[in-house]
């Protein structure tokens, strides 16, 4: 399939601006925000004098090392207005975290910072091949979930047909697809296969599909994954990152011309890496967890915003910006089994070697005495389920726990299901992993 390059001048300036500029744009915005939020939320101010620090610190970019972080628990025991920068009435909407890893989280947005969210959505649409003019069916969640909203405004600020379908009723959005024919999907990548499946159930062709993009964000998935989808619904699949805490989806999106990562809109969102047990920062190119300073944001800026997401920072390639790579997991995705460490990732792209199973699978955790159990449980594709002799199913079995032995280094029980027996998600995220251990006190 043909993929559309940018043409020149259609790109903003700063994403193929030298380093230098990029750079000076930064710290200019970088002591703005730092003093913007230092001025106005009195929390952080708090932190900053118990550490020493003032804004005027700041002289250059690698000065930020010595300013305090702030983690999800700041969020939380402020909520949910306590770290507001500017006085409720200027603000314009709210937003909240979906919760995946507990209490919610509420962020604002004035007028500017929705304007600037739209722009880098529709930065992050036309960097995945979209073009004014095109139709685009928004099927992740609509309502406080940063993801349906953010897609919208994007997408319409970039002069697209939006199609605002928002998740569920996976048949309704099928038959909405055939019947409007749209060329772009913005979706969780759990949710995307549900809705290829509904396809497959239908008998429709992956080139028959109108679909030609898919940007997909909010959780994890890997190259295998992308495979996967792109073959079930004949599309190109790009990814996007975001969270609520930060903006919500596209503070990074991948450029379907080289399809390696995340590029970080960095003159709105000055990232580094660090090591998560030390805070110290860490080079580029070393795996550690992302942290975020907001360079424009006004209702809620945030300095050191520890993401607890795990990856690294790539150079610059299709855009002067620097990229991440995929996201292994959350810090607090990781499993630790028998002390291995293992993200759920890690156990899809072993499933998706095999092209005999889908990309739906569920891990679920179990104790026995003091030890942990690990069950893998995974699904035939519909066109094998059912139909494979007793023995190719156990050889399939077989070599999933082979592989997940001897590559990531836990011993698994493996359940081979039937297609469509494990729960589809819905609304979104999916939930993989049950963890039935009892909790440690
Ligand atoms: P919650 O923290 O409740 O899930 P969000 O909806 O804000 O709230 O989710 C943001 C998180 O989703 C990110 O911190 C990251 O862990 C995950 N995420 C978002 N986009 C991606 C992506 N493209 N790849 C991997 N993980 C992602």
């Amino acid at each position: 399939m043909p993929v559309k390059q940018p043409r020149p001048g259609e790109l903003d300036p700063i994403e193929t601006a030298s380093r230098d500029e990029i750079s000076a744009l930064q710290l200019q915005r970088l002591q703005w925000s730092l003093r913007h939020c230092y001025d106005n939320v009195a929390a952080y101010r708090k932190k900053c004098q118990d550490k020493g620090v003032h804004p005027d610190d700041l002289k250059q970019l690698s000065d930020l090392s010595r300013f305090p972080f702030m983690t999800k628990s700041d969020l939380r025991d402020h909520y949910p207005f306590g770290l507001l920068a500017v006085p409720r009435e200027q603000v314009a909407r709210l937003h909240a975290s979906s919760g995946t890893t507990g209490k919610s989280v509420v962020v604002g947005y004035t007028r500017n910072d929705l304007d600037h969210w739209a722009n880098v959505v529709a930065r992050s649409i036309r960097a995945a091949g979209g073009r004014a003019g095109d139709m685009v069916h928004v099927a992740y969640g609509y309502g406080m979930f940063t993801g349906g909203l953010g897609a919208h405004y994007g997408a319409e600020r970039l002069g697209c047909t939006v199609v605002p379908m928002s998740g569920g009723q996976t048949e309704k959005q099928v038959q909405q697809i055939l019947d409007f024919r749209p060329d772009i999907i913005m979706v969780t990548p759990s949710y995307s296969l549900v809705i290829a499946e509904e396809f497959e159930r239908l008998g429709i062709a992956p080139q028959d599909i109108s679909l030609k993009v898919g940007i997909f964000g909010a959780e994890p998935w890997g190259e295998g994954m992308r495979g996967e989808i792109e073959r079930k619904l004949g599309i190109d699949a790009v990814d996007i990152y975001g969270l609520t805490e930060v903006m919500g989806p596209g503070v990074a999106c991948e450029c379907i011309e080289s399809k390696d990562g995340p590029v970080i809109w960095e003159d709105h969102f000055y990232p580094e890496i660090i090591d998560p047990n030390t805070g110290e920062v860490l080079p580029d190119g070393s795996e550690g967890e992302l942290v975020f300073t907001s360079l424009t944001k006004e209702a809620f800026p945030v300095i050191r915003y520890r993401t607890r997401d795990l990856t690294r920072l790539l150079p610059p390639t299709s855009r002067a910006f620097r990229r991440i790579g995929k996201i292994t997991g959350r810090s607090d995705d990781m499993l630790i089994v028998r002390g291995v460490n293992v993200f759920p990732t890690q156990i899809e792209e072993q499933i998706l070697r095999d092209a005999r199973l889908t990309g739906n699978y569920q891990i679920v955790l179990a104790r026995d005495g003091h030890l942990d159990h690990v069950e893998v449980r995974c699904e035939l594709q519909r066109e094998v389920s059912g139909k494979l002799p007793p023995a190719t199913v156990d050889d399939i079995r077989r070599r999933l726990q082979h592989h997940i032995k001897t590559l990531i280094g836990i011993s698994t029980r493996i359940e081979v299901m039937e297609f469509d027996t494990l729960p589809r998600t819905q609304t979104g995220k999916a939930r993989r992993v049950i963890d039935q251990r009892p909790k440690q006190l």
